[in-house]
């Protein structure tokens, strides 16, 4: 079964490669040749998700599934969410996002933040949503070098590496987008 995960991130499509069944050709926007600026204009995760699903679905024709993901941290009132790609600027630089937050987090007792990942799911008709939510805090500083954005300051309830500091596996196992994907192959698997 041929499905495009509507992304050309290495890192997210090496993530969702790792937990998909073998019966599951996964093929990312690069491998359509699909090189659009796809809008991702909504004020909403999901409805970020639902843009890029709809638009290579409706120009490209596949089933397929996008992924939207923001970090929500509590004392700045949910920010950066839906803009954590852009946070510090238009350059979607992952170093300068993460001084930005930790600027604005300076002095601030409460560092609760959660990532949540939602999965848009296009076949023929029908449209499926998926939501992964990991429970966490931002660290003090950037700890590790795996992963990507803002994984460095990103530590998971219950763990004392940040997620730049674990393997991928460990990373999926307890991750937001981990948690979407796997209810997305659940409901595959019924389908
Ligand atoms: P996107 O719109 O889903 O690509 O995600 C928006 C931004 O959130 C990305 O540019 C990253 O900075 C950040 N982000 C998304 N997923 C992750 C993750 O798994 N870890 C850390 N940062 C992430």
């Amino acid at each position: 079964m041929k499905l495009v995960f509507a992304t050309h991130n290495k890192n997210k499509i090496r993530e969702v490669k790792a937990l998909m069944p073998s019966y599951i050709e996964l093929l990312s926007l690069t491998d359509i040749n699909c090189f659009d600026e796809i809008p991702e204009t909504s004020s909403t995760i999901e409805g970020n998700a639902l843009l890029k699903a709809n638009f290579v679905k409706e120009h490209y024709g596949f089933d397929c599934f996008a992924d939207d993901t923001g970090l929500e941290v509590q004392e700045l009132n949910n920010e950066p969410g839906v803009y954590s790609a852009r946070y510090a600027g238009p350059a979607n630089d992952a170093q300068a996002n993460m001084d930005k937050l930790l600027a604005n987090l300076n002095n601030k007792s409460n560092r609760n933040a959660r990532f949540k990942t939602v999965i848009v799911f296009i076949q023929s008709e029908k449209t499926e949503f998926f939501t992964g939510i990991c429970e966490g805090t931002i660290t003090m500083d950037k700890k590790g070098a795996s992963g990507f954005g803002y994984d460095p300051i990103f530590q998971a309830i219950g763990f004392k590496k940040t997620f730049a500091e674990m393997t991928l596996a460990q990373k999926s196992k307890i991750g937001h987008r981990g948690k979407a994907v796997r209810l997305l192959i659940n409901y595959l698997s019924k389908a």
